[in-house]
């Protein structure tokens, strides 16, 4: 599958989490499995398209691309 073509808007939200569990950094996984009711739709995106950074690990986002 290639995620960057898919519309997540058009996603249902079981969907959501089930990407996003599959796209979190492993460091991360737990916290949102346990949290994942409290995660909004957005945030969910956020991780499948790996838009955030991991300060547990140092991982970066790719999207902004950052340098510092
Ligand atoms: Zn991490």
């Amino acid at each position: 599958m290639n995620l960057s073509s898919l519309n997540y808007e058009d996603l249902d939200r079981g969907q959501l989490e089930k990407l996003a569990l599959r796209e979190v950094c492993a460091c991360q996984y737990y916290d949102l499995a346990d949290c994942l009711d409290a995660t909004s739709d957005q945030e969910l995106i956020d991780i499948i398209t790996h838009n955030y950074d991991c300060e547990m690990c140092g991982r970066k986002s790719r999207r902004q691309g950052r340098t510092s």
